[in-house]
């Protein structure tokens, strides 16, 4: 049973339309999708007349292959599938443990039930926003099989303790990497460190409208993926496993291509946004930037900042009063992501303390840092920003 997403709140990537009592700026929306430079790729696809899982997916399987700088790349139907496919790959029994990050998109959590895992958390850094490998090794317990680091809003998570911490331990390493197509910890993208899953979701920094992709070296792995995604078939009605319908269409494909060809610019111009960003808002009291950290290369799919509980505004008055102005913002996200009550009786979820994890739920906002953002826009963001802290 799958929990509703809340995926159909369009709203998160279309501009909304002018709220009353606006400047007389339109809207500054928080993503734009951007997949125009598709269309002869489509059209040609279309006019092909095989629109399925084909020539179009291993084009892209091939782009997103040499991105992660590893020999195998999977494409999935969505983020989502990539994690529960890489998940049921691994054999995992009821009781076997997965441990995750508190502050992620509920799919994360969702992937580990589905698998029929039982999903434990360890608590998030403040200066990452990823899972601390001091807090990591505390959940590490003789059920623990798979370590799921989230590369959130763009950064990878301390892949250079926490890729040790696995092999110490015998833990399948599984990346959530949805957030980070194109970023790297000391040189390695994300998704070669173990078994890496990335969304191509409308929001994500590549998209395909929905799609997910699963990067490995693991030759065996690959395998067992590529038939698991087709119905556990090898060659037709030649069932090696119980398997399911994972598959991505080329008509897919074909949108991802050639953000994939251009991904290195697509990546600048957000890097380019974020500096423009933390230049213009560093100094605020109150107000926290996102850091990047030392070794590490930040794809920027969010730029988040913290609004200190001494801040003159909270973080939802600073949410509220940018939309009134016309800066599209987002909450990602307002809880950790097991404080439901739709997990709370699910013996598959065990609650921990997460004290950072949910200090930052109450204090994250992401600002736009998409790449169709003009200075003009930035300057906007950062005037805003400030004359709302008083800044
Ligand atoms: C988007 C996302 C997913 C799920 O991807 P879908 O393609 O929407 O299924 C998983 N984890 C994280 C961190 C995400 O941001």
């Amino acid at each position: 049973m799958w929990p509703a997403s809340g995926r159909d709140d369009q709203s998160l990537y279309r501009t909304p339309p002018t709220v009353s009592g606006a400047k007389d700026f339109s809207m500054i929306p928080i993503t734009v999708v951007d997949v125009a430079d598709a269309e002869p790729l489509v059209v040609e696809v279309l006019r092909s007349g095989s629109i399925a899982q084909g020539r179009m997916v291993k084009r892209l399987e091939d782009a997103f292959a040499a991105v992660a700088g590893v020999p195998h790349a999977i494409a999935v139907n969505n983020g989502t599938t990539a994690l529960v496919a890489s998940l049921q790959a691994l054999d995992l029994k009821p009781g076997d443990e997965v441990v995750t990050s508190p502050f992620t998109f509920v799919a994360t959590l969702n992937a580990i039930l589905e698998a029929g895992a039982t999903a434990r958390f360890a608590d998030i850094r403040l200066d990452d926003f990823c899972i601390d490998p001091d807090a990591v090794a505390a959940q590490i317990t003789d059920r623990t099989k798979v370590l799921m680091p989230v590369h959130l809003y763009g950064q990878t998570a301390d892949m250079g303790r926490l890729a040790p911490l696995a092999a110490e331990h015998g833990l399948h390493l599984v990346e959530d990497a949805a957030q980070a197509v194109g970023a790297t910890f000391e040189g390695k993208p994300a998704g070669s460190f173990g078994t890496g899953c990335f969304s191509l979701y409308a929001t994500k920094n590549v998209t395909t409208a929905e799609g997910g992709m699963i990067t490995t070296s693991d030759d065996a792995l690959a395998d067992k993926l590529r038939v698991l995604r087709n119905q556990g078939m090898r060659a037709r009605y030649q069932y090696e496993m119980a398997g399911h319908n994972y598959r991505l269409t080329d008509l897919h494909a074909a949108v991802g291509i050639p953000q994939m060809e251009k991904l290195d610019q697509l990546s600048e111009a957000r890097r380019r946004n974020a500096e423009a960003l933390t230049k213009g808002l560093a100094d605020i009291a109150g107000l926290t930037t996102p850091s990047v950290l030392p070794g590490r290369t930040h794809v920027w799919h969010q730029y988040t900042v913290l609004v200190g509980d001494d801040a003159p505004v909270t973080r939802d008055e600073l949410a509220a009063k940018l939309t009134e102005r016309g800066i599209g913002n987002g909450i990602y996200y307002p809880k950790v992501v097991f404080d439901y009550d739709c997990y709370r009786d699910n013996p598959g979820v065990v609650a921990g303390d997460v004290p950072v994890a949910t200090r930052v739920a109450r204090q994250a906002l992401s600002l736009p840092v998409h790449p169709k953002l003009t200075d003009a826009e930035l300057e906007t963001i950062v005037a805003n920003v400030r004359e709302v802290f008083g800044a």
